[in-house]
């Protein structure tokens, strides 16, 4: 059993950063970890912080989203945490995944209103609606966390809370033709395209509008993730009601003949608000701590900034309290996902210092694999090394050094026609709503401008190794 939490203690940490680039939302670890209404466990535990990172990635549709945690020092040596939960805390604090900071106090809040982040929270906080109107001008930016069926769900503020009927309401499921078209290797042209994006509905909108059926004949689904990700799957299938499956339902499972898939539409919902005045300033540069090892703006520090905390008018480190000091522009980032199938998968910074290989299999560790979601196909056709990202002139530029070449799909609006075009070899300026697609189906999206549609799969939990809450999410 210790093995296994650890391994998911592994699973979350993968989806923990205090990269503002990199960061979906912000929460305040202890608050979340003390949820008990959650699972009715122990006073405080930590794997709650992965019911969070759940929740996340299904508001989100994301099977990769990242979690900015904030916890007051005193979390660090909670008696009421397992040593091994110590530990862990301490590992993550020292590597950046998570802020720590001597009084939590409005910071969670104020991280949010710097980087326009959505602020998860258990409770509502008016009190601190003074310094931020916004948490009472805008309710959907703060995400409210509520139990449901041994795990959570995110309610935007304002909303009332989905129905607790055990079964989550906030995708509507279609019953269209699995849209996808059958891989070749000339397949990376625009004709496949329409087929995999489905029309988002309107807010509240209730009819899916089903897949477009091209025609095609269905095969087998061919980005299928990891094996441990089965579970999940097998627990969100829609349930036949007790007394037999509706008719419509009937008719499409008896015929067999074709594969059908779940065609889940969203609304659109709340991803980012625009940063602060004072935010954009302060993400403009770089800051450094006067304590050199400091996780958050030390020296040694690998991954990407956060955002200091404001003392009195003075940018100060949320760690040590001290003003940091202005040390220049901050590089520009980009936040990249990979989107298989139309399912985020996982996301990465590419930034000035760190441009990025993505491919097959990339040489170096530090680079992007997409293997782990190639079908065979796919897998032939997408080169070990295919794409370099970099960052130039404030711009992310996109390299081809494929042998098969690359599509580049330009849109500079989410809901305008697309144009393609083909690179090989060469190097693209991505713009807008651009994108760019390494094989049919699986892509490269800049930010949060994914089309909000997903066919056929949903995001796998990140608990699946966790035995008292697994089983409470399959149940
Ligand atoms: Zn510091």
């Amino acid at each position: 059993m210790r093995f296994e939490v650890s391994r998911v203690m592994d699973t979350i940490e993968q989806r923990l950063t205090t990269d503002v680039t990199l960061a979906q939302a912000v929460v305040d670890l202890a608050e979340v970890a003390r949820f008990v209404a959650l699972d009715g466990g122990r006073p405080i535990n930590l794997l709650r912080l992965g019911m969070v990172v759940d929740a996340l990635s299904r508001y989100l549709i994301d099977a990769g989203a990242m979690l900015y945690p904030v916890a007051g020092r005193e979390v660090l040596s909670e008696a009421a945490l397992t040593s091994k939960e110590r530990m862990v805390l301490g590992r993550w604090a020292d590597d950046g995944l998570i802020e720590v900071t001597p009084v939590v106090a409005d910071r969670p809040v104020e991280i949010a209103d710097f980087t326009g982040l959505p602020l998860i929270v258990v409770r509502d906080v008016p009190q601190f609606a003074t310094r931020f109107p916004w948490l009472v001008d805008s309710p959907e930016r703060v995400l409210r966390l509520v139990p449901r069926a041994g795990g959570a769900v995110l309610t935007p503020g304002g909303e009332p809370p989905p129905p607790n009927d055990g079964k989550e309401r906030l995708v509507v499921v279609g019953k269209a033709t699995l849209p996808i078209i059958p891989p070749e290797p000339d397949s990376a042209s625009a004709s496949t395209k329409a087929a995999t994006n489905v029309e988002t509905t309107a807010e509240g909108a209730a009819a899916a509008e089903p897949a477009a059926d091209t025609g095609a004949e269905p095969v087998d689904k061919p980005a299928e993730p990891a094996d441990e990700t089965k579970p999940a799957a097998a627990a969100a299938e829609p349930e036949p009601p007790k007394g037999g499956q509706p008719d419509g339902l009937q008719s499409f499972t008896a015929r067999g003949a074709q594969r059908f898939g779940r065609t889940r539409v969203v609304r659109r919902r709340f991803t980012r608000a625009e940063p602060s005045g004072v935010g954009a300033a302060l993400m403009a540069r770089e800051w450094q701590c006067g304590e050199p090892d400091c996780p958050a703006f030390g020296r040694f520090r690998r991954i990407g900034q956060p955002v200091p905390r404001m003392r009195a008018g003075v940018p100060a480190c949320p760690r040590h309290g001290e003003a940091v000091k202005d040390v220049g522009p901050r590089p520009a980032a980009f936040a990249v996902a990979i989107v298989v199938e139309d399912l985020a998968r996982r996301r990465f910074v590419v930034s000035q210092d760190h441009p990025i290989v993505v491919g097959r299999e990339p040489a170096d560790p530090d680079d992007v694999s997409v293997g782990a979601w190639l079908h065979e196909a796919a897998a032939a056709w997408i080169a070990k090394e295919h794409v370099k990202l970099a960052v130039d002139g404030g711009k992310l530029v996109v390299t081809d050094t494929s042998d098969n070449g690359t599509v580049i799909w330009k849109r500079s609006a989410p809901d305008i026609k697309e144009e393609t075009e083909r690179l090989y070899r060469k190097s693209y300026r991505l713009d807008g709503w651009d994108s760019v697609e390494l094989y049919t189906g699986v892509e490269l999206v800049v930010g949060d401008h994914r089309l909000q549609t997903i066919v056929g799969s949903e995001p796998a939990s990140v608990l699946l190794d966790a035995p008292t809450v697994a089983l409470r999410l399959v149940d």
